[in-house]
């Protein structure tokens, strides 16, 4: 780096305005410089290697450094740049990246739009489900439910999506037409009751909202198959196959946010399915170019293809960047890497269950109350006494301390509250599994030291 640490932290914080960050709490300490990664490890400027436990933004599922990403890159810059496809134009890496896509989604499917990232994809399908009620006559059906806590994207549509208070409370109204029910969350709202009649019970409220708002006004329902940016919120395994009835009954389409489930990181290409659902609509990015380049986009289903493309004429929405040749050539070469190493059976039946036991094990600490995992996800909850389930004062910010011993120990953990999730590379081996548990198991007791002193 031709910089000093010191150098770039004083130009980062004069100029660059963080997403998600409390700029108060860097002043003076200076945001830490990442230079580099390899593997599953990434490193700063000062050379310190962190292991990172959330495969940068719950993306990177090849891990660091993979060459052949670069050269798809490249080779695709030679040829052909940019081009976009609105007028009536399309380029090689587009297509062949969308029947790709709809190949892995299953037969239900039959075509792919491109955007960007997971928050463009989000307004993608509310503007698309609302196109296709109008397309069949019935404008009015226009409201979607969602759920507290989940994160569906930045933009103004995704932060109204999206069940986040704290988003909720900022940047002005939010926009008309959706509805949020509670979260699956077993742990905290019924922990006494049992596991699989709460999901009944949970997708229940699905049904109530439907009533409340009126079944001819509801054009969708959204929703993460396990809830990421939440807490890695799991849900018991009747949830989604009664989420799919409800929908079923009242004939809402269902939308799919697959941003961090899809492309192998619960143990499958898509995971809805696999989980009991049905969708109509699937949200991807993250995982399909592993972060190297930014895409996300929507797998269309046959049943909303067929009315917006085949009667519906023009859709009026699209981005400069839809089906970008260079996204797209990197995504296929990332595809091509995640299939030749076998990553999605791998993670569903060895580096998944493997993680599982691990983090299992971690309910010993004194300060884990409940540890979880699924495919590549996981999240722990910390408490002050897990006999009596008596959580920390939230002003303490358990979450944070722990969060900071982690990165003093070269380890990425996210907190989310009292909730420490991981969401390690695809690429994880066994012994890769043991090193990050022997870190998370560092950074608790450090954690405990700290709050005991
Ligand atoms: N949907 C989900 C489930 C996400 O986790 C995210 C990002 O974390 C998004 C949407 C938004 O994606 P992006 O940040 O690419 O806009």
């Amino acid at each position: 780096m031709s910089l000093t640490t010191r150098e770039v932290q004083a130009l980062d914080s004069a100029h660059y305005m963080h997403p998600f960050t409390d700029h108060q709490s860097l002043a003076g300490k200076g945001a830490r410089v990442i230079t580099r990664g390899k593997g599953v490890y990434v490193w700063d400027s000062e050379d310190n290697e962190i292991f990172d436990g959330m495969s940068g933004l719950w993306c990177v599922n090849v891990g660091y450094g993979r060459q052949e990403l670069v050269e798809a890159a490249a080779r695709q810059m030679e040829v052909l740049p940019y081009y976009n496809s609105f007028f009536q134009t399309t380029n090689l890496p587009a297509a062949q990246l969308a029947e790709r896509i709809v190949g892995l989604a299953g037969a239900r499917f039959s075509h792919v739009f491109f955007s960007s990232s997971g928050s463009e994809s989000n307004d993608t399908n509310v503007r698309l489900v609302r196109h296709y009620w109008a397309t069949l006559g019935q404008p009015e059906r226009n409201v979607i439910i969602s759920r507290k806590n989940a994160y569906h994207g930045s933009t103004v549509c995704g932060a109204a999506l999206g069940g986040m208070s704290g988003m909720h409370a900022q940047g002005g109204p939010m926009v008309p037409g959706i509805e949020h029910i509670q979260q699956p969350y077993h742990f905290e709202l019924a922990p006494d009751m049992d596991r699989d009649a709460f999901g009944i019970e949970a997708a229940g409220w699905l049904e109530q909202k439907i009533l409340a708002v009126g079944p001819e006004k509801v054009a969708a329902f959204i929703g993460e198959p396990v809830q990421g940016a939440g807490g890695v919120i799991i849900p018991p395994k009747t949830y989604w196959p009664e989420i799919q009835r409800i929908c079923d009954k009242y004939g809402i389409l269902l939308i799919c946010d697959e941003v961090i489930c899809g492309f192998g990181r619960l143990g499958a290409w898509f995971s809805a399915e696999m989980m009991g659902a049905k969708p109509d609509l699937i949200t991807f990015a993250k995982g399909v170019t592993s972060g190297y380049i930014p895409l996300g986009g929507v797998v269309v289903g046959k049943r909303v293809a067929d009315v917006v493309i085949g009667q519906g004429g023009e859709f009026n929405h699209g981005y400069t960047y839809s089906g970008h040749p260079v996204a797209c050539a990197v995504a296929l070469a990332n595809l091509d890497i995640i299939e030749r190493e076998g990553l999605v059976d791998r993670v569903r039946e060895e580096t998944g269950p493997y993680l599982a036991e691990q983090f299992a094990a971690l309910s010993e600490h004194p300060l884990v109350a409940g540890a979880e995992t699924f495919g590549m996800v996981g999240g722990l909850v910390l408490m002050k006494d897990k006999a009596s389930r008596t959580p920390f004062d939230s002003s303490l910010e358990v979450g944070m301390i722990c969060r900071d011993h982690c990165f003093a120990n070269g380890l990425v953990m996210r907190a989310v509250g009292d909730r420490m999730i991981i969401a390690p590379p695809l690429v994880c081996t066994k012994s890769d599994i043991d090193e990050l548990i022997k870190r998370v198991r560092i950074c608790l007791d450090a954690t405990l030291k700290d709050i005991q002193s």
